[in-house]
């Protein structure tokens, strides 16, 4: 032993870093302290792993020759991830970000899979509840590890349609009762002691690789608009995996932070079910998100274009205009050139405000997170349920780059596959734009009725070039007419 640092000390470390965790996710909670939560919470990460090298002045004399190259191996592995995730983290798009979460959370399922491989493999996990905990982490860090690439690869365009075959349902099962079964007899021979029929090695790579398949074979099927919820699920998997490996190594911040990140998923899954009008199991189970039997009634009315500029002169003369942003604003990157837009109806004496719903974009606050980085301010910006009975008294909805959100027929299409999905309620303002660059469909790939509406004129465009007209025309108006 080299140097003895109590036990202690790393659970002192451990503690604060699980606190920083909890601290930081509480404070995740507003766009406005977000950043600084982001913050706290990375602290703690670096506190835990910085406490983790701690170990090696209390390793055991049998370990004690392998120290400098595990160590040695640890800094490299560290190097490398971080300088991958840093590289990564700064050049990724905003559109491309729920893509790289689904990919990061499976490097998470998949790194509390790996610390149960090393237990397993090792035959290091003793009793019945530790080696039960320990195959638990496994599976469900493998599920997690697999199904969220299959999450990304769709959400990448990589995978185009969800797969879908007579009986995959009982398939998944199979392979599911499968993969229990090894994994019952894997606990079952190394407890009782008996020699298992295949040596404990092949069993255990069965295990994973049932896992790993089952974690495919789910996800595979499930498409179109409940990929969000699905990536939370994993999220949860991932979470409850990491909080699983932290009880077998008895690591305190790790079984924290897992349960933290488990208990998070979770209620971020129910709540996007919810804004979904999903129930988990229905998302999970049912093939949703392209609906096949959902033939669309002809819709009445016609598509009536408008030029950018006159629209932008209509709302400089309203009184109060709520915007939908949608999915396309991000595309365009045009948040700034709307905030832009927005201080000048404000200048004019308008009542402006933002209507986010919970699903908008292709991530879970999205919208917030982009409305927040051209500077918005927090007291313009209301969620679904706080805004919803404020359209009708609106003057103009000015419906961006957003569409499924918008789509009045998840209130009255039974066969839709986003009925009963709570919208905002744009088509109940006096007059409707809405900027997009096409016949384009949302993600959901329906026709929106809205579009149609006596109420609702068309600027098509690209968002941020739309935006920059519309300035102009308001500033065209002259200094008396926009201030
Ligand atoms: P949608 O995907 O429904 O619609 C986006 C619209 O933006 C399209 O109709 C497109 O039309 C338009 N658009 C695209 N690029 C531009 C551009 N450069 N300028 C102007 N318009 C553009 O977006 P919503 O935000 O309304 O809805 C989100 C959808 O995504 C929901 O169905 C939700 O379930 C799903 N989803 C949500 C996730 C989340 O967690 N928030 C994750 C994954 C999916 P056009 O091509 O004609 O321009």
């Amino acid at each position: 032993m080299l140097v003895m640092i109590p036990q202690l000390v790393i659970g002192l470390i451990d503690l604060t870093a699980a606190f920083l965790f909890m601290y930081g996710l509480q404070r995740m909670s507003s766009p406005a302290t977000a950043p600084s939560g982001i913050l706290v919470a990375g602290v703690g990460m670096l506190a835990a792993v910085l406490a983790s090298f701690l170990y090696a002045f209390s390793v055991s004399a049998a370990a004690e020759p392998h120290l400098f190259v595990n160590v040695g191996l640890a800094l490299i592995a560290l190097i490398v991830g971080g300088g991958v995730a840093w590289w990564s983290g700064k050049r990724v798009a905003m559109t491309a970000m729920p893509q790289m979460v689904a990919l990061y959370n499976g490097m998470g399922g998949g790194a509390a899979g790996a610390i149960a491989a090393v237990e397993l493999f090792g035959g290091k996990s003793q009793g019945v509840a530790q080696l039960g905990v320990t195959l638990l982490g496994a599976l469900i860090g493998a599920v997690s590890l697999s199904g969220s690439l299959i999450a990304w690869a769709k959400l990448d365009g990589v995978i185009k349609n969800p797969l879908r075959v007579r009986g995959q349902q009982a398939f998944n099962a199979l392979v599911l009762l499968a993969t229990l079964a090894v994994g019952g007899y894997i606990g079952f021979a190394a407890e009782s002691g008996a020699d298992p029929l295949i040596a404990m090695p092949v069993l255990i790579t069965l295990f994973f690789g049932l896992a790993l398949v089952f974690g495919v074979l789910m996800t595979l099927p499930i498409g179109g608009a409940d990929m969000p919820v699905v990536i939370s699920i994993y999220n949860a998997f991932t979470g409850l995996a990491v909080g699983l490996g932290g009880y077998v190594l008895q690591n305190p911040a790790m079984m924290i932070a897992g349960m933290v990140v488990g208990a998070a998923g979770m209620l971020l899954t129910l709540l996007m079910a919810k804004a979904m009008n999903r129930s988990v199991t229905n998302v999970l189970f049912t093939n949703f998100g392209e609906a096949p039997k959902h033939k669309q009634g002809a819709i009445k009315g016609s598509l009536k274009p408008v030029d950018a500029g006159d629209a932008g002169i209509f709302m400089r003369y309203a009184k109060e205009v709520i915007i939908v942003p949608g999915y396309g604003l991000a595309v365009a990157q045009g948040q700034q050139k709307l905030y832009e837009f927005v201080k000048l109806l404000q200048a004019a004496g308008l009542k402006v405000k933002f209507a986010i719903h919970p699903v908008a974009g292709r991530m879970p606050g999205q919208m917030d997170v982009l409305l927040a980085e051209a500077g918005v301010p927090y007291d313009l910006i209301f969620q679904l349920e706080d805004i919803n009975d404020e359209f009708a008294n609106a003057d103009v909805a000015l419906v961006i780059g957003a569409n499924d959100v918008v789509n009045p027929a998840a209130r009255t299409d039974k066969s839709s596959p986003i009925f009963g999905m709570p919208i905002l309620n744009a088509d109940k303002a006096k007059k409707v734009y809405v900027v997009k660059r096409g016949q384009g469909k949302g993600y959901a790939g329906i026709v929106n009725a809205l579009f149609y509406g006596d109420n609702c004129d068309m600027v098509y465009g690209d968002a941020q070039a739309v935006l920059v007209k519309m300035i102009e025309a308001v500033r065209g108006l002259g200094t008396a007419a926009a201030a």
